[in-house]
C-alpha cells in the first residue's frame, strides 16, 4: 500500500523536481495530475516523441494521439483498471510515436497516489526506451558508447584541453576462435582492469565497441602523457600475461588524439578521428601507439576518395583511365622496337594521379584485375595498330601479383592476343621481383604456360629492394630491366658502375638480355651504353604519351 504521506506532495513540487533532474538522465520522468487533467514530462521528451508540449491539459485526448494506434486499447484498459481498482502501480510496455511518427517501444512505470478515500490524485514515474543501446557494459563494468555520446554532448564550442586515447585489443578474434568466447570475455575483463589501474585522477574510461576502449583526459595533460599512459597499460597487460604463465597472449594498440586537433566538436567526429588513429597504430604493426597527425589523416582521406573514384571509373567503362606508351629502343641501332604500356588516371579532384599512388590502391582492392584487363586490351590494340608500320613491334604489359594469383590472366592474355590477330611473340610481360612467388604453383604455371606460348618475360625493376640473383637462374626470364635508381647510381659512381658491369656480364653469360630503364641524359646514355645493354628506355629517348602522340612522334619519325 502507498505511504499515505505522499498525498501531501503537490504536483507542482514534482514538476520542479522533474525539471531539475531532466539534464541528468536520458529517461523521461513524468507526473499525471488527475485532478487538473494535466500531464508534465521531462522537457527533452518533446525532441523524441509526438507530444503537444512537455506540459499539457486534456491528457486522454493527447495520449490517444501520442500512442501507436494498435497499442492504445491496451493503455486505455490499464488506465481504466487503475481507476476502477485500488491498484497503486502502473507497469506497461507499449509504443509511443516519435516526432517522425515512427513507433518506439517504451516501458512506462509509475506509482499512483490516492487520497484517503481511494480517489486518484496523481501518477508519477519514469518512461524508458526499451530499444536503446545498453549504457553500461556488465562484462567490463565500464560505461558504453551512448554514455560517452551523452557526456560529449555538453561541449558545443570546443573540447577542453587534453587528449583522447583509443585502445583496441589486437587479436581478440583469434582468442575467441581458438580458446572460446568465455576466454575472450575474460581477456576483455582483465584488459579493462589493467587500463583502470593505470588511470589518473580525472581520466574517464568508456568501452566504445566490442574490443575497443576510449580514455578521455580533459585535465589539460599533453599527448606525451597519453604515450606514457599507453606504455603503462601495455606493461600492465604484459605483467598479467607473465603472472598467468603465458596461458594467454594478447597485445593492445593505441591511437592518441590531441583535443585541439578535433575540428568539429561532435561525438561522431571523435569516433572517426580516434578510429583512424587506432587503425594507424594497427597498420604500424600492432602492439604500438600512434599519435594523430592531420597530414596523415588528409592522406588517408585522399586515398579513400581515390579508391571510390577508381571504383566508379571502372564501373563507368574506365572513364578517367588512359593508357600511355613509352618507347623502347634497341641499344645498337637505336631502333624503335616496342613500347611499355603505362596506366594513367585522371581524378576529378586531384588531376592526374601517379601510378605509384593508385596502383597500390588497385592492388589492395583487387581492382587491378579489371583495370589490368583493360590496359591489356588497350595495349594489344595499340600493338596491332603499330605493327602496320613496324611488323616486329612488341608491347610490354606490367602484371601485378594480384592478377596472377586471383585471376586467369595467362589464359585471358593468350585469348586476347589471338582475338587481335597478334602472335604471342609480340607481347612482353613485365613482373617485379617483389611480385615473384616462385614457390607458388599458380605462378610457376603461368610462367611456363606463357613462355611455352612464346611470350617474352621481363624481370622488372632489378636493383631495387632485395635483388635475388636466384631469380635469374631459377625463373629464367628473357630480359632483365635495370631500375633507374641502380642505373643512375652507376653513372655517378665508378664503384657502382663496376658492380653494374659485372652484373650485366653475369646476365649475358646466362644468355639473358639487359634493358636499362630511366635514361635521362645524353651523358647517362653514353655511359650506360658501355655495359652494353640490348635495350634502352628513358625520358631522354622518349617520355610516356598517349597512343596518338606516340604514333606522331615515334612512328612517322621512324618510317
Ligand atoms: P615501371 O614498370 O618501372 O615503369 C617505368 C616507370 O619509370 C614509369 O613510371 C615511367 O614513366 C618511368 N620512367 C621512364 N623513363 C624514366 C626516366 O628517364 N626517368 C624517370 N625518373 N622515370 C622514368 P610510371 O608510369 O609513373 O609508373 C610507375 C609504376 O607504376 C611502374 O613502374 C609500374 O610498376 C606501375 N604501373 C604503371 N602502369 C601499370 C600497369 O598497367 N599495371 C601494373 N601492374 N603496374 C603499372
Ligand atoms: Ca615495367
Ligand atoms: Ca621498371
Amino acid at each position: 500500500m502507498m505511504n499515505p504521506k505522499f498525498d501531501q506532495i503537490s504536483c507542482k513540487t514534482l514538476r520542479e523536481i522533474i525539471q531539475l533532474l531532466s539534464p541528468t538522465i536520458d529517461d523521461y520522468l513524468y507526473v499525471y495530475d488527475y485532478r487538473e487533467d494535466f500531464y508534465f514530462i521531462s522537457p527533452h521528451a518533446t525532441q523524441r516523441f509526438l507530444l503537444p508540449d512537455y506540459a499539457f491539459h486534456n491528457v486522454g485526448e493527447n495520449l490517444r494521439r501520442l500512442v501507436y494506434p494498435e497499442d492504445y486499447p491496451k493503455l486505455r484498459a490499464d488506465l481504466d483498471d487503475l481507476a476502477a481498482t485500488d491498484r497503486c502501480t502502473h507497469n506497461l510496455m507499449y509504443r509511443w510515436l516519435s516526432t517522425e511518427e515512427k513507433p518506439i517501444w517504451i516501458n512506462c512505470r509509475g506509482v499512483v497516489v490516492r487520497d484517503e478515500n481511494g480517489k486518484l490524485l496523481y501518477m508519477t514515474g519514469c518512461i524508458n526506451e526499451i530499444g536503446k543501446v545498453q549504457k553500461a557494459d556488465n562484462l567490463s563494468g565500464l560505461l558504453g558508447g551512448s554514455s560517452l555520446q551523452l557526456y560529449l554532448s555538453q561541449f558545443t564550442d570546443h573540447f577542453p584541453e587534453g587528449y583522447m586515447l583509443r585502445l583496441g585489443l589486437d587479436n581478440l578474434k583469434v582468442i575467441n576462435a581458438r580458446l572460446g568466447i568465455e576466454y575472450g570475455d575474460l581477456v576483455l575483463q582483465k584488459t579493462s582492469e589493467c587500463i583502470t589501474e593505470c588511470l589518473r585522477p580525472g581520466q574517464k574510461l568508456y568501452r566504445v565497441v566490442g574490443d575497443e576502449f576510449l580514455i578521455l583526459d580533459f585535465e589539460g595533460r599533453k599527448t606525451e602523457d597519453g604515450k606514457e599512459l599507453y606504455r603503462c597499460i601495455r606493461e600492465k597487460i604484459r605483467q598479467f600475461i607473465m603472472e598467468k604463465n603465458y596461458e594467454m597472449m594478447f597485445t593492445i594498440s593505441g591511437g592518441i588524439l590531441d583535443c585541439s586537433d578535433i575540428d568539429e566538436v561532435s561525438y561522431s567526429q571523435v569516433m572517426k578521428l580516434t578510429e583512424f588513429a587506432l587503425d594507424e597504430a594497427k597498420r604500424l604493426g600492432k602492439n604500438t601507439c600512434y599519435l594523430y597527425c592531420i597530414d596523415d589523416y588528409q592522406k588517408f582521406l585522399k586515398r579513400r576518395t581515390l579508391m571510390l573514384q577508381l571504383r566508379q571509373a571502372i564501373n563507368n567503362q574506365f572513364q578517367g583511365f588512359e593508357a600511355y606508351y613509352q618507347p623502347l629502343f634497341s641499344a645498337k641501332e637505336r631502333r624503335l622496337i616496342g613500347a611499355e604500356a603505362l596506366m594513367r588516371f585522371h581524378s576529378e579532384d586531384f588531376g592526374m594521379v601517379s601510378p605509384g599512388e593508385f596502383i597500390p590502391i588497385l592492388e589492395e582492392t583487387a581492382l587491378i584485375i579489371p583495370a589490368g584487363r583493360w590496359i591489356m586490351h588497350e595495349a594489344l590494340k595499340m600493338c596491332r595498330d603499330v605493327q602496320q608500320y613496324i611488323p616486329d613491334f612488341k608491347v610490354s604489359i606490367n602484371l601485378s601479383t594480384v592478377q596472377i594469383l586471383k585471376s586467369s590472366i595467362g589464359r585471358e592474355l593468350l585469348a586476347a592476343v589471338h582475338e587481335y590477330g597478334l602472335s604471342p611473340t609480340s607481347v612482353t610481360i613485365e613482373l617485379t621481383e617483389s611480385g615473384l612467388l616462385e614457390t607458388d604453383a599458380r605462378f610457376s604455371l603461368l610462367w611456363s604456360h606463357l613462355k611455352a606460348a612464346g611470350v617474352t618475360l621481363a624481370l622488372d625493376d632489378f636493383g631495387t629492394g632485395y635483388s635475388n640473383f636466384h631469380y635469374l637462374t631459377d625463373l629464367g626470364p628473357d630480359i632483365v630491366k635495370i631500375d633507374r635508381t641502380f642505373a643512375a647510381k652507376a653513372v655517378a659512381n665508378e664503384f657502382e658502375f663496376e658492380m653494374l658491369s659485372l652484373f650485366s656480364k653475369m646476365v649475358h653469360d646466362l644468355n639473358l638480355k639487359v634493358c636499362v630503364e630511366g635514361v635521362e641524359t645524353a651523358h647517362e646514355l653514353e655511359k650506360l651504353c658501355q655495359l652494353p645493354p640490348e635495350y634502352l628506355q628513358g625520358f631522354y629517348l622518349g617520355r610516356p604519351c598517349p597512343e596518338e602522340q606516340f604514333m606522331k612522334q615515334f612512328i612517322q619519325m621512324d618510317v
